[in-house]
């Protein structure tokens, strides 16, 4: 269960395909922060994530608990021998790296909470931001990536490994030929929607794209389909879409959303009995309250349920 928030010192670690983050406090208000570039030198940057720990340690008190939220795929089973690790990732560098390890052997005494930076995210939205109250919500963050996170019956999702909904196939919008550029899957939601996806299919950055551009109503459509199936499978009652695709740069937020909205609506047809999904879908799929900052707040809440669990 999510358990309770302590309101305590904690670290807070979001590991990212980009950059590092790291953040100290006891609350989003209060956070001291900075970043490291990820690299292709996991030792290194874990190196000066518990450095710069230590350092803020002895500034502003004793840590409490560290929650770390990391790019994936993770093995987040406790008792495996590589629970903690960064698995089969293509980041050159990063395949196997034992995360939660490093961060355990530099603060060995206090509780260490590990999941991906997306599941990490839907908890920062529920402590302090978009979801608070729900049992069942989902966060999607659309960026280099698309990855997808969130809480079924006040449980985050594991399951056999973690959900990975940035990998769903959705049906072909009629006429659209663009192979996609997943590696593994090619058209996949991540193959057509990232923002590298919008790239190649426009020949333009996302942020740059005019309004009026036909891979916005593609980007939005296929995003419809995603959010459509998330309803259908897991019936959230809340579905936040962040994420630097997310800001959708020229064509704006809210274009972008009502766009979405209007086509996931379009997309079930009426089908799920609830208001949610038709006359108050304006609340249902909705951006992150805490905008860029969900994933480091995130990992603080991370670090606030581990208590709940030592
Ligand atoms: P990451 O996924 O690496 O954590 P982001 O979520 O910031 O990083 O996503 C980066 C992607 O988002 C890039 O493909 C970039 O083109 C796109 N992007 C960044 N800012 C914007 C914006 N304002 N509008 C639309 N797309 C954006
Ligand atoms: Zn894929």
């Amino acid at each position: 269960m999510l358990g309770k928030r302590h309101n305590v010192l904690a670290g807070a670690i979001e590991g990212g395909g980009t950059k590092f983050v790291c953040a100290v406090g006891s609350s989003p208000h209060n956070l001291s922060w900075t970043e490291f570039p990820t690299g292709d030198n996991p030792i290194r940057v874990l190196a000066q994530v518990t450095d710069w720990l230590n350092e803020q340690q002895r500034e502003r008190g004793a840590l409490q608990a560290i929650g770390i939220g990391s790019f994936g795929p993770l093995d987040l089973h406790p008792g495996s021998p590589t629970y903690g690790y960064i698995t089969s990732t293509p980041k050159p560098g990063w395949r196997n790296t034992d995360v939660m390890g490093a961060v355990r052997r530099a603060f060995p005494e206090i509780p260490i909470g590990f999941d991906t930076d997306v599941n990490a995210a839907a908890l920062g939205e529920y402590f302090w931001g978009n979801t608070s109250g729900l049992s069942d919500f989902v966060y999607v963050t659309i960026g280099t990536g698309i990855g997808a996170g969130g809480v079924a019956g006040r449980q985050l999702i594991h399951g056999l490994v973690h959900p990975e909904m940035g990998h769903m196939l959705l049906p072909r919008v009629h006429g659209d030929t663009f192979a996609g550029v997943c590696p593994y899957h090619g058209a996949c939601w991540e193959g057509l929607c990232s923002g590298p996806a919008l790239l190649k299919r426009s020949g333009m950055l996302a942020e740059a794209l005019p309004p009026e551009h036909e891979a916005w109503a593609l980007e939005t459509q296929y995003i419809a389909y995603a959010v459509a199936n998330i309803a259908c499978m897991l019936s959230p009652q809340r579905v936040i879409i962040g994420g630097g695709v997310g800001n959708a740069g020229r064509l704006g937020q809210n274009q972008f959303f009502r766009l979405i909205r209007e086509k996931t609506r379009a997309a079930l047809s009426g089908y799920i009995a609830s208001p949610a999904l038709c006359e108050e879908i304006g609340d249902y799929i909705v951006p992150p309250h805490l905008g860029d900052n969900a994933g480091i707040c995130g990992a603080l809440a991370l670090a606030q349920i581990a208590l709940n669990d030592s």
